[in-house]
């Protein structure tokens, strides 16, 4: 349990229109912000201050050797206007994964989700009202210790910061173009793939312009040993309706476990639906499209819940789906999932944390 002091500030800033909020345009008037020091016993001064630039040593360990990584949550308004958490036990589970990679400290679960909910209850009043919007929450850590030698840091920040965002659909949910990479690879056995870690993304740029430059909207990443296996797109995972079944990658160390991906694979198994978490060839994968066995196809993540795929490319060839049109299993699992999250429908596996 922490113990949470906060500082007051005399001037707020004004409110974003709701209609034009975008995704990460705006943060809120306060932050949480814990230190973590060898020398002092571990984490201390845990505190929500207001919102302001952060002054660090040009030696900063994490601008050089980048020990950081984050997560990414959201508050919810449900109808009866209460706040409410989507599962944030396990975005602390996730996040103590990576940093026990990163040879980085990291927070207790219930200490974790302690300070998500305090700073969204103390910033209640910056959660959207307007459907289908919901608040943002970036929780993340970095080295902060100054110094040049390579080693896993003696000192620590872990913040986290909130954004007031939009539907990330505002004309309605709308199939993706994805570009299946053969050159550049994203994780490899034994890497980092597992974790959100900012080197992960820093690492996925090239391949996510090489895309765009196509036309692409997105990646659809191989396995790094191999290139032969699908694992996952650039901020979400990735699953196929092929035939009857729905196939998924594992989360075998390359892959990062997504809360999504878990909460979807949970409602198609209550469904009934054939699920597979298994490495799937590409080659398995565009045979399908080709013959019209790749029913549907969709991204699962956070920021948008569901990106329907309208098309594949891959090595010169490109595959439509279901006429470049939102399947009907891929509505029904965004509309599903959404309203658990928003407290519209009934939550049957208890994911829901009303504050
Ligand atoms: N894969 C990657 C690489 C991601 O960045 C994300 C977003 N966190 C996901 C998958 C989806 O994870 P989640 O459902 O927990 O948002």
């Amino acid at each position: 349990m922490l113990d949470i002091r906060v500082e007051e500030t005399a001037k707020l800033k004004e409110k974003p229109d709701q209609s034009a909020l975008g995704f990460g345009k705006y943060y809120t008037d306060y932050m949480f912000e814990i230190d973590w020091d060898k020398d002092q016993g571990g984490w201390h001064d845990a505190r929500i201050i207001p919102y302001a630039p952060l002054q660090i040593d040009p030696a900063t360990m994490v601008l050089h050797y980048a020990q950081e990584t984050f997560e990414g949550l959201k508050a919810y308004r449900n109808p009866e206007g209460k706040v409410q958490l989507f599962r944030p036990e396990m975005n602390a589970k996730r996040m103590q994964n990576s940093n026990k990679r990163l040879c980085m400290p990291y927070l207790e679960v219930e200490d974790f989700v302690q300070a998500v909910s305090a700073l969204v209850e103390h910033e209640k009043d910056w959660i959207p009202t307007a459907p289908e919007t919901s608040l943002y929450i970036r929780p993340f850590m970095f080295a902060s210790e100054p110094g040049v030698g390579v080693h896993p840091a003696v000192s620590y920040k872990f913040l986290i910061i909130l954004t007031p965002v939009g539907n990330y659909y505002p004309e309605g949910v709308a199939p993706v173009k994805i570009w299946i990479e053969d050159e550049y690879v994203r994780a490899v056995k034994g890497g980092t793939g597992f974790t959100k870690c900012g080197g992960n993304y820093a690492g996925s740029l090239k391949a996510q312009e090489k895309a765009e430059a196509h036309g692409y909207t997105q990646v659809l990443w191989l396995d790094g040993n191999e290139k032969k296996y699908v694992e996952e797109v650039g901020s979400m995972n990735i699953m196929f309706l092929i035939d009857d079944t729905v196939v998924t990658a594992p989360t075998e160390g390359t892959v990062l476990p997504g809360v999504t991906r878990d909460s979807m694979l949970t409602i198609l198994r209550d469904w009934g639906y054939k699920v597979e978490e298994r490495k799937l060839p590409v080659e398995e994968l565009m045979t399908a499209g080709r013959e019209g066995r790749l029913k549907e196809a969709w991204g699962t993540g956070t920021a948008a819940v569901i990106s329907p795929v309208g098309e594949l490319y891959f090595k010169g060839e490109e595959v439509v789906l279901n006429d470049f049109k939102t399947g009907p299993l891929t509505q029904k699992l965004y509309d599903t999932l959404t309203g658990i999250q928003w407290g519209k429908l009934p939550d049957p596996h208890n994911w829901i944390k009303v504050i």
